[in-house]
């Protein structure tokens, strides 16, 4: 079977980490399965989609690594859905209803009350001609609501295995609004229909509404596809993720965390799964090891402290050809690989760079103590001219050794400290010749350089 998955978000905010989740797992799945990958905009409420929400889904869908064959917006296939609902009417699957909002929840208050669940109770079914000219002469417009058949629903599902609904427990899902608008369950099953997705992929608060799509597929003449719904993540307290939080936006991640997008990777594309989560700075690694199967049932939690400390596991991974562009974004175009290789293990973040470079390469005011002066000149005195070569960190430190009788840390310490104003930091011999003679003569004798 060719395989075909989809990511379906709706462009009325920004993407978060629970919606980049389910984005994530169906690419992989495509990816691995030599299949395609469709983005789909879901743009058919036009209050509230923006083209500026759209925009920023694909930046930081690219940002994360996933790219798509294709892409299609509901909002320009409206046609397309004109044709299912003929269709559907043709076969006396729609039915026009006339109920209010406030009418609507007043029907599902009180059926919540008297203990009952609250699914729509099919009134409209029974109205005949003179019922409709009625509400219609108050100026009311019709929705309309898909008939569901009152038989069981049940598929195999990738991730919670067998499912299975009673279709009298759901409600008639609306499905073309007053305005003659089409709605999404409608316009989402005509889309994986004609997009022929094998894999529909989504969170677990869709699974009622896959009951319900399952039988329009079948009302379109069409087999489900497969259905893998994912666990919703919860935080470290165990309660839902809010969709809206901004601060779970792959933007806040990108921007305001500064977090790279292989730790965002590397982390969603395992949580929640039998497998280790380890920094993977290529996400071949991700596509190549997947498998629905590994999945549980369980909530995921989503613990920001540990996706930071897995950005700097990655960090210390990266390669320089990766890590070079993203550098010269933060301030850094001259960054080469030695300083990379010198410093990529002391960062957390890869904005960190800039100070070890402002070490290497710029100005330090030193902190040494003064007890160590005399020490220090010592060892400003024996630095070798330059050139530089693999010797001279060992020569050098011999040197100082023996001259001083000093060892181990008030060997190293003072001339760290002097060197680079910290107390710890990137391994001296690598960071030494970046500084050079002149700067480091000068910041052992207690200057600025
Ligand atoms: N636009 C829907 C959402 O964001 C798509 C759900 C789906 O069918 O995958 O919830």
């Amino acid at each position: 079977m060719s395989v075909t998955t989809r990511f379906a978000p709706s462009p009325t905010g920004l993407l978060h980490v629970g919606n980049a989740r389910t984005a994530l797992v169906a690419w992989l799945h495509a990816r691995h399965a030599g299949g395609r990958y469709l983005l789909r905009i879901d743009d058919t409420d036009a209050e509230r989609s923006t083209g500026a929400f759209a925009a920023a889904i694909e930046a930081d869908l690219a940002w994360l690594g996933i790219d798509w064959d294709e892409q299609a917006h509901q909002s320009a296939r409206t046609d397309r859905y004109h044709a299912a609902i003929d269709r559907l009417r043709g076969d006396g699957r729609l039915y026009p209803c006339y109920e209010t909002a406030e009418e609507l929840a007043l029907k599902r208050r009180s059926a919540l009350q008297a203990g009952r669940p609250p699914v729509y109770d099919r009134a409209a079914l029974g109205l005949d001609a003179a019922g409709r000219a009625r509400f219609e002469e108050q100026g009311r417009r019709p929705h309309w609501r898909f008939k569901l058949e009152h038989a069981d629903i049940t598929w195999e599902d990738l991730i919670r295995g067998p499912v299975r609904f009673r279709g009298a427990d759901l409600s008639d899902p609306v499905v073309i609004r007053e305005d003659g608008r089409p709605l999404y369950h409608l316009c989402s099953v005509v889309d994986d229909i004609e997009f022929t997705i094998s894999h529909v992929v989504r969170g677990e608060d869709h699974v009622a509404n896959t009951a319900a799509h399952v039988q329009m597929f079948q009302a379109l003449g069409a087999p489900p596809p497969a259905f893998a719904h994912l666990p919703l993540l919860v935080d470290v307290d165990g309660r839902p993720l809010s969709k809206r939080l901004s601060s779970l936006s792959l933007q806040a991640m990108r921007d305001a965390e500064g977090l790279e997008p292989e730790a965002l990777s590397s982390l969603l594309g395992r949580l929640g799964t039998s497998r280790p989560i380890e920094p993977l700075v290529d996400t071949g690694t991700l596509v190549e090891g997947f498998d629905f199967s590994q999945f549980g049932r369980a909530a995921p939690r989503f613990d920001l402290e540990e996706l930071r400390r897995l950005n700097a596991r990655v960090l210390h991974a990266l390669p320089f050809d990766t890590a070079a562009p993203r550098l010269a974004l933060t301030g850094l175009p001259n960054a080469d690989p030695p300083f990379w290789d010198a410093v990529r293990a002391n960062l957390e973040r890869l904005g960190d760079a800039s100070d070890w470079w402002q070490i290497a390469r710029g100005s330090v005011a030193p902190v040494a103590a003064a007890e160590d002066a005399g020490y220090l000149a010592e060892a400003a005195a024996a630095l070798p001219p330059e050139p530089w070569g693999a010797e001279t960190w060992s020569d050098w430190i011999g040197q100082l050794k023996a001259a001083s009788g000093r060892k181990g840390k008030s060997l190293f310490q003072p001339l760290r400290r002097a060197l680079t104003g910290r107390d710890a930091g990137p391994e001296l011999h690598a960071l030494l010749p970046m500084i050079g003679r002149d700067r480091a003569v000068a910041r052992l004798s207690g200057r600025t350089a």
